[in-house]
């Protein structure tokens, strides 16, 4: 195509996925754009909640080194309150997780990919995907054009361009939207707290020295409220505990939300394609799996792709076929299948206040079941590698407790 600016790969997205991806093809020396519709860095209704083991992803992008300390908070563990007031907590066995102000970790995405010189990130530039042929990916930046064999739609949870290929799938069956507020006081607790209500819950995670985010996640079919700027009053006086904790702080962010948050897709590999993050399918906020996700994704591509990214330079204007791409999708499949598979039972049981009620004991009563569950929804051990007499003792709290 004449005129067109080539590169190795093209990224569209500036989120976490996004800006991982760009890091780590870009270190291999491929020549990427990436290309952000907002400015960056950007913040985003988030839970700011990540894992021990997306913690370790950030290092191994070089991201750490990035993050300012006063826009952080490490945390221990993860507390459940049940909806009668009962509590459970755990510690993680793999380290600590981080919160982290959206911002900052946008920022410090942000900061390390200025530093690869074969990365290029240009903002307030919304990319249209043109035409995918057997030559060459072609991509509408401003008045331009850009081709490449292959482009990373890393576009987000209500990715347009996943519509453009049509490959968004019907609405799934949950309606769940989500929320979030900061606000002014020291954290109390060296955990994620989180509070289940009926069809509503609130997490609380601890994001800097004198910081608490909230985020809200509710099943919109089940609880009804008015919205606009009494949006976070409203879902708060569901939790009178944390209502009364929270209700002479100032807030530091303004109100923020997103819906719906199950977003099916038909298949995230296609010809000269592949979705990542949000964008690749989401079902829910839930498990605070999100960002871990869209960091291991991306560094699954430097084992996968980058070769094939390295072949195509002797092949100029051939697009990355699906097969090419059948690694990729193999070794993030895995993951995605935990993920979807943890979080649908998390999901189940937060319509079910008698059922959440009752793990929340369990929970409590199993403190070693409770981290054992914390070490599987991050793929670290398979749900079931548990003692038999631990199995026997939560099943026993679980149907008698
Ligand atoms: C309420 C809530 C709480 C959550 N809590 C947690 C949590 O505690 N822990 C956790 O790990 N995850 C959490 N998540 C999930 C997490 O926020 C997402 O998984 C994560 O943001 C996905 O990143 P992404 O890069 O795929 O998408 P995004 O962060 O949405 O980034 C997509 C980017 O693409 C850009 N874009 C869109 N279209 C174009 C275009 N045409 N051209 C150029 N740029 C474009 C957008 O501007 C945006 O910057 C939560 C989500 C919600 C909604």
């Amino acid at each position: 195509m004449a005129n067109a600016e080539a590169f190795d790969a093209i990224i569209i997205g500036g989120g976490p996925a996004g800006l991982a991806a760009g890091i780590a093809l870009a270190r291999h020396q491929l020549k990427v754009l990436l290309l952000e519709k907002h400015g960056l860095p950007r913040d985003k209704p988030c839970g700011e909640g990540i894992m021990p083991t997306g913690v370790a992803l950030l290092d191994q992008l070089g991201v750490t080194n990035h993050l300012n300390n006063a826009e952080l908070r490490p945390f221990q563990g993860i507390s459940y309150f049940g909806p009668d007031g009962n509590m459970a907590r755990a510690d993680f066995r793999e380290g600590v997780g981080l919160g982290i102000r959206r911002l900052e970790l946008s920022r410090a995405l942000y900061a390390r990919a200025c530093e690869i010189p074969d990365l290029e990130v240009r903002t307030r530039c919304t990319a249209r995907l043109m035409d995918s042929d057997n030559m060459q990916v072609s991509v509408a930046v401003a008045n331009r054009i850009a081709i490449a064999p292959l482009v990373i739609v890393a576009d987000g949870l209500h990715s347009p361009i996943r519509r453009q290929l049509q490959l968004q799938e019907r609405p799934g069956s949950y309606e769940r939207w989500g929320a979030r507020q900061h606000f002014e006081i020291p954290p109390w607790s060296s955990d994620v707290e989180v509070y289940f209500s009926d069809g509503l819950e609130a997490y609380v995670t601890p994001s800097g020295p004198c910081r608490v985010g909230v985020a809200f996640l509710w099943h919109r079919d089940r609880i009804k409220i008015k919205g606009g700027q009494a949006l976070i009053p409203e879902l708060l006086a569901q939790f009178p505990e944390l209502e009364r904790r929270l209700q002479e702080c100032a807030t530091s962010s303004s109100m923020a939300a997103i819906g719906p948050l199950q977003q099916r897709v038909v298949r995230r590999i296609r010809d000269g394609v592949v979705f990542l993050g949000d964008a690749g399918g989401y079902l829910d906020a839930i498990t605070g799996e999100g960002i871990s996700l869209a960091l291991e994704g991306a560094l699954c591509l430097e084992k996968t792709v980058v070769p094939v990214l390295k072949r195509h330079r002797t092949r100029p204007g051939e697009v990355v076929k699906v097969s090419e791409l059948r690694q990729f999708e193999r070794k993030t499949a895995r993951s995605l299948r935990r993920y979807y598979r943890l979080t649908g039972i998390v999901l189940k049981l937060s319509c079910r206040p008698n059922w959440s009620r009752r793990v929340v004991r369990a929970l409590h009563d199993n403190p070693v079941v409770f981290q054992h569950l914390l070490s599987a929804n991050m793929g670290l051990v398979a749900p079931w590698r548990l003692s038999p007499t631990a199995l026997w003792r939560f099943g026993w709290s679980l149907i008698w407790g």
